[in-house]
């Protein structure tokens, strides 16, 4: 009787098991065919588990009922923590360390790589991007093989993440769904929005419906959002392959990371994946079906080359998720390198394999991710030959970090030491100690948020005690005299701005970071003697480099060099033909030489690539005054200082103008707010000119 009941147990088990590895002929399969169209959505900063599908507390019922449809993995991981090389390793299927982008700031994906977009072009796809953040702009490499690369463009002001230009996703859905509409035949598009990235401030009514969790917020508006994009791909005539991933998640708050890019806990290391195939007129009802295998964003190319049968890249070290999935277990890589680049901490790496997750650090950790998904317990000294492994299979990567030998190539190694330089990137440490683990340093992490929080707030010289307080404790922490210098030049203190960063480059050495802004702040204050050889040295060793190039076209243009400096700007431009810093200062160069045609129509391209470039306006405005057309001139300065109350030369012009013209009502407002809010550094005898104007004078 017992034996027979055991046998039972045993045939029930084989049922099960055979279930899941073979599904029955409702259940969803995807189906192979040259002929089908690709979507890939990516959510930037979409937990692994913010979706309903996964457990998460927003309601997201259009990516919930495509999960449905398809096969939602629950074990999906990403390479980094951050965007522009997250991305980049799901649009090339390599590691960081293989295709070269470690960072956002100063990395760029090369040329040779080859991207999803560049084989769905060489089998006959249109190409599409959409995309809802700068960090993707198509300067940074992303945009090869695309057709058409829509992206938020505009000008990134060097702040040092104080701010992102960004867009909403029915902006970006919106772009997308007017180009699908219009390709006669197949297509791949992909869709990048940005909301879930903080700030978090979703618009009505999600505000109202998510007031205690905005991150929550974010994501079903974004849910929402994308309804319209999948409803596109439902109703093409053509078969869709969707795919539908994150770049990485976010820590709000777990293991004292409020957001991402220093650790790479499965908070933000884990990320959503659904593959479905849609619309085709097929009306077949199927099941969806989860998968809890380990996938990972370097198998999304080789899964797309595979259902598409396109010949992919043998070399490509991913594996597709289709028929090969459970088989063999694999091993993923991955790393966090910002605070190493950014901050001169230590490197983070680390693999994970089957569910053991082992991070690389000064102070080691391991984890065994399916006892202890939170990631609470290290099981590093209780568990010796289990971290043995797992550091031997990392070892097998031989990914070599930032700043290595391999990581750069011998040319640009070598030019960067003929100019003084240690690296392009990072001057890496010999040893890295505990002092120097991220888990150790999170309260430096967050001085550095406050610091931004009370820069946020107004609060310039609390802003600036925060980084001082970092530098106190991390003398070699680069980004803190970046952000310690902006919030005194924002402040209108520029001799401390520069102090700042003369004193950083003491602590650390020659550094192509520093330098480049440092020489902007000494080209901004007139000091051209000593900006030009500086920034000369670093636009030699980044040539790309348009801040740096920028820069040194300002300090041509200020010691009289215009020539030159349209030279400097003209390469900013070759660099990236969208540079709108750089379309204004040509225009503002040809205005100094009083060619007004010329002036204008560098202008008119700023505003063609960002319709709120207030320089642009503040440009037309004089040129108009110029020509005699004091009404176009007024309005054109009205609308740079509505674009941007700092921009204290319109605000000058404009006051000014109304003021002389007599007409003293209008001109009073922006008379008062000159004198409150421009920085007496730069605008000492304009302000004492209007205070005059003020009280009666002249
Ligand atoms: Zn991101």
């Amino acid at each position: 009787m017992t034996r027979r009941l055991a046998l039972a147990a045993v045939v029930i088990l084989v049922a099960i098991a055979a279930i899941r590895r073979w599904p029955a002929s409702d259940e969803v399969t995807m189906i192979p065919s040259a002929d089908q169209n690709v979507l890939l959505i990516t959510i930037d900063t979409l937990r692994g588990d913010a979706l309903a599908s996964y457990g998460g507390r927003a309601a997201t019922p259009n990516l919930d009922r495509l999960a449905a449809e398809g096969i939602r993995y629950t074990f999906a991981h990403a390479h980094a923590v951050v965007t522009l090389p997250s991305h980049s390793s799901i649009m090339t299927g390599r590691y960081p360390f293989e295709h070269g982008v470690r960072d956002n700031a100063g990395f760029r994906l090369d040329d040779k790589a080859i991207t999803l977009a560049e084989l769905a072009k060489q089998n006959g796809l249109a190409t599409g991007a959409f995309v809802g953040a700068f960090p993707l702009d198509r300067q940074f490499g992303l945009a090869q093989g695309f057709d058409e690369y829509d992206d938020v463009g505009g000008r990134e002001v060097a702040q040092g993440d104080f701010a992102f230009s960004e867009r909403r996703a029915e902006t970006v859905v919106a772009a997308a769904r007017q180009w699908i509409g219009i390709q006669p035949g197949q297509w791949f598009t992909w869709v990048h929005v940005f909301d879930p990235h903080s700030s978090y401030a979703p618009p009505a009514p999600f505000d109202s419906q998510y007031a205690s969790d905005p991150y929550a917020g974010e994501v079903a508006y974004v849910d929402h959002a994308l309804g319209a994009l999948l409803e596109t791909a439902r109703s093409s005539p053509r078969k869709t392959l969707v795919i539908v991933t994150s770049d990485h998640g976010e820590g709000l708050g777990e293991h004292g990371e409020p957001t991402h890019g220093t650790f790479a806990y499965e908070t933000t290391l884990r990320v959503p994946l659904i593959v479905a195939q849609v619309g085709g007129g097929s009306t077949a009802v199927k099941s969806g079906r989860v998968s809890d295998a380990s996938v990972r964003h370097i198998d999304i190319v080789p899964t797309i080359a595979k259902l598409l049968q396109w010949t992919a890249d043998t070399s490509l070290p991913g594996r597709s998720l289709l028929g090969d999935e459970g088989a063999a277990p694999v091993t993923s890589y991955f790393e966090a390198m910002t605070p190493m680049i950014a901050r001169g901490w230590a490197p983070l790496t680390g693999v994970i394999s089957g569910r053991d997750k082992y991070i690389d650090l000064p102070v080691e950790e391991l984890y065994d991710l399916a006892a202890d998904p939170k990631e609470t317990q290290n099981l590093v000294a209780k568990d010796p030959e289990r971290t043995r492994n797992l550091v031997a299979e990392l070892r097998r990567f031989g990914a070599p970090l930032p700043g290595d030998a391999q990581a750069e190539s011998a040319e640009v190694r070598e030019r960067l030491q003929s100019l003084g330089y240690v690296s392009g990137s990072a001057p890496r440490k010999a040893v890295y100690t505990a002092a120097d683990d991220p888990k150790n340093l999170v309260d430096v992490e967050r001085w550095m948020m406050e610091g931004i929080d009370l820069y946020r707030r107004g609060r310039m010289s609390d802003a600036a005690d925060a980084y001082r307080k970092v530098i106190t404790r991390r003398p070699d922490m680069r980004l803190a005299y970046l952000r310690l210098g902006f919030v005194h030049w924002e402040a209108g203190a520029p001799a401390e701005a520069i102090a700042a960063l003369r004193h950083g480059l003491a602590a650390i050495g020659p550094n192509v970071e520093l330098e480049t802004r440092l020489g902007t702040y000494l080209a901004e204050t007139g000091r051209t003697a000593e900006a030009i050889p500086m920034l000369e040295r670093t636009t030699t060793a980044q040539p790309r480099n348009s801040e740096a190039l920028n820069a040194l076209g300002i300090a041509y243009a200020r010691a009289g060099q215009a020539p030159r400096a349209l030279a400097a700007f003209s390469q900013a431009l070759e660099a990236n033909p969208r540079d709108v810093y750089a379309h204004e200062n040509v225009g503002t160069v040809h205005l100094q030489q009083n060619d007004f045609a010329a002036a204008r129509a560098a202008f008119l391209r700023a505003l063609e690539n960002e319709p709120r470039s207030s320089r642009a306006h503040a440009g037309l405005g004089v040129i108009a005054r110029q020509q005699g057309r004091v009404d176009d001139a007024i309005n054109h300065w009205r609308t740079a200082v509505q674009i941007d109350p700092k921009n204290f030369d319109a605000l000058y012009n404009l006051a000014s103008e109304l003021a002389t013209a007599g007409r003293a009502a209008e001109a009073r407002p922006f008379l008062m707010h000159f004198v409150q809010t421009a920085p007496r550094a730069f605008y000492g005898a304009e302000i004492q000119r209007f205070r005059q104007f003020l009280a009666g004078g002249r």
